[in-house]
Order: C-alpha cells, then sequence, then structure tokens
C-alpha cells in the first residue's frame, strides 16, 4: 500500500462544473482548499472537510496545485493576476491547472511575464457536461508538457474518465481542441434543426425523415443520439448556459483569425447562437438554437406525443 499523502488541491469556481468536480476530487481523499465569488457555493464541501479561502492567492499559497473551473478568458486573469491573485500566492514552480473553456492568450501572457519563476501551467479544458462532472465521467484534453501532465494525471483520473484524458499537445492544444470540439458540435445542433424543420414543412413525417438521415451518409452523432434531448425528451441543455455557449463560439472565431483561417460557417453559426441567445435569455439551455426553427414552424419538434404550439421568445 502506498501511504504517500495525496496533494492538496486547490480549487477556484464551484458553479455548474466546478462542484460536481470538487466533489470527486474531495470522495477520492484529495485534501481541498476552495474558492469562488459565491462563498454559498462552497457549504457541502466545506462540510466535507474543505478549507475556505477568501482569495485566489490564499488558495495557492495553502495548496500544492491549483485548479481554475471558470467562465471566460477574463475571469482566468482576474483570478490569476492581481494582489489577491493566483500569482501573489503561487510558490517558485507550482503547478496551475486552467480546465476553463478559454484561449491560449492569457495563459500565453502568464508564462512570458513569470518566466524566471518556473511555473508548470497546463490548459485541461473538459467535455462532459455537468453531468460528467458530477458523475466523474469528463474528457479532458490536455495541453502541457508530457512530464508534467504524467505528474497530475491522478487528481484529472479523479474527475474524468481515464480512457478520455488525451495529452493533446503543448501549451494551448488542449483550449484549441475543446474550442474544435464545440464548434463542430454547435454547427452539428444548427444544421441538424435546419434540416429537420425543412423536411418537416415539406411534410415528411419527423421519424421517418431521422430514421432516414441515419440511414444515410449525412449520418451524425449529433442527429443519431444528442439530438434525441430535444425529439425524444423536450431537453434543450440548462446545464450549460447559452451565454456560455456564444462564449465559446467567440473565443473560437478568435482563434481561427489569431491563425488566420478564415470560418466563413462558423461565423454564421455564432450569430444564429447569438440570435436565440437575445430571444430565449442569458441561462436558456446551449441547445436553444434549436427552438428559433420550431418557433418558425410553428411547433415543437417531437417524436412522441402531438407537437404543441410554443410561446413567444422569452
Ligand atoms: P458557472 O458560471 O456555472 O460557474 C463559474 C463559477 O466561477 C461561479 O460559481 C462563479 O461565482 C465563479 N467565479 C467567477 N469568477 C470568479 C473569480 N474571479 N474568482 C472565483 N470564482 C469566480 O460556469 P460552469 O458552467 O461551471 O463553466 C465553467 C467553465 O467550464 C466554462 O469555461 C465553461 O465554458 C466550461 N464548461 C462548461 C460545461 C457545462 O456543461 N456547464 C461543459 C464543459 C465546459
Amino acid at each position: 500500500m502506498n501511504d504517500t499523502p495525496l496533494p492538496t488541491v486547490g480549487f477556484i469556481g464551484l458553479g455548474s462544473m466546478g462542484s460536481g468536480m470538487t466533489r470527486n476530487l474531495q470522495a477520492a481523499g484529495f485534501p481541498l482548499v476552495v474558492s469562488d465569488l459565491r462563498r454559498e457555493a462552497a457549504a457541502e464541501l466545506v462540510a466535507g472537510g474543505a478549507i475556505w479561502a477568501d482569495t485566489a492567492a490564499e488558495v495557492a499559497r495553502s495548496s500544492d496545485l491549483v485548479i481554475t473551473m471558470l467562465p471566460t478568458p477574463r475571469h482566468v486573469a482576474d483570478a490569476a493576476e492581481g494582489p489577491d491573485g493566483i500569482l501573489a500566492g503561487i510558490a517558485d514552480g507550482g503547478t496551475w491547472i486552467d480546465m476553463s473553456t478559454s484561449v491560449p492568450d492569457v495563459v500565453e501572457r502568464i508564462r512570458t511575464a513569470t518566466a524566471d519563476r518556473g511555473l508548470r501551467i497546463l490548459d485541461a479544458p473538459v467535455s462532459g457536461m455537468s453531468v460528467g462532472a458530477a458523475n466523474g465521467m469528463l474528457q479532458i484534453f490536455v495541453g502541457g508538457e508530457a512530464a508534467d501532465v504524467e505528474r497530475v494525471r491522478p487528481v484529472l483520473e479523479a474527475m474524468g474518465d481515464p480512457e478520455r484524458i488525451l495529452h493533446v499537445g503543448g501549451a494551448g492544444a488542449g483550449y484549441a481542441v475543446k474550442l474544435m470540439i464545440n464548434q463542430l458540435w454547435f454547427s452539428h445542433l444548427v444544421a441538424t434543426a435546419e434540416v429537420l424543420a425543412t423536411g418537416v414543412a415539406a411534410g415528411v413525417d419527423l421519424g421517418v425523415l431521422r430514421e432516414s438521415l441515419i440511414a444515410s451518409p449525412a449520418n451524425s452523432a449529433f442527429v443519431e443520439r444528442d439530438v434525441l434531448s430535444i425529439l425524444a425528451h423536450g431537453d434543450y441543455d440548462e446545464g450549460f448556459a447559452i451565454a456560455l455557449a456564444c462564449k465559446d463560439l467567440g473565443l473560437s472565431i478568435d482563434l481561427s483569425r489569431s491563425v488566420g483561417v478564415p470560418v466563413e460557417l462558423s461565423s454564421l453559426v455564432e450569430q444564429v447562437f447569438r440570435r436565440a441567445r437575445a430571444s430565449y435569455g442569458d441561462r436558456a439551455g446551449e441547445m436553444t438554437p434549436f427552438r428559433l426553427y420550431e418557433q418558425l414552424l410553428g411547433r415543437e419538434l417531437r417524436l412522441e406525443g402531438a407537437a404543441e404550439g410554443i410561446g413567444a421568445a422569452a
């Protein structure tokens, strides 16, 4: 039996994702130091033995490695920089893993500014929604040096599916892979909504249309599996807010701009998502762009039961 004590993990950002991830770290036995803008978000963890810290600097000072799980690059910068930030508390040579969906710029700037401190910085964004965070089955895409990835793997394995924790390249590669996955998935969503609404408006039965698509070269995991969230359950996934989906699409386009690749289709998809956000509100689920097409059709697209009229945009 290995008696080496587990490292203390500092965790900043206890929202939809961070709350499940920290519960799994705690269940795996990692001592935790946690922080969030909302202190109440830590109540359950603290009751389970985690230590609360008022600032990100204090988190970094009191832990062996720091994890951030924050909404946007700006939030990551806020948590990292300034007198109360991670950089003010982390020891030279310390490890910081940013698991937020973000772009490389913030961490790159920090890496350059702290080059003489030997910090080990990894980007490790995730897929798998809040459900995957809650049940410890996230897919994790890690950018950084191989030795660092292996060193922190036990921590990542407490939050993700060991088979799907992928070292995808050097610094920034994790952010890029995650953004490209979201971009393609959101593009599938809009394409599928257009096709189903058009086919149904043309008089084809929804179930027949979907089965025909599945049997064709146009099949996709979205048509076969993910769209069922809406068609079978009327669930537009409020666990991931459309405001964050729009953020991801904006970051994806920022990334394409920074590397000089024109992305006409991605830009259109972003506009459809922004229209859905404007129509249904920031907290609406990430799949609500589908509702725009249902609204055009004047009915919900459902595989079972009568299609009901849907209300006006919120
Ligand atoms: P969330 O908005 O639910 O939670 C973010 C938390 O960060 C909040 O509790 C907020 O109070 C806290 N916070 C913000 N700024 C802070 C600061 N400076 N210091 C301390 N705490 C701060 O967001 P989420 O859904 O948990 O998403 C987090 C990240 O994970 C985002 O980048 C998102 O794109 C990504 N992501 C989310 C999902 C999902 O399904 N929700 C899936 C994959 C990836």
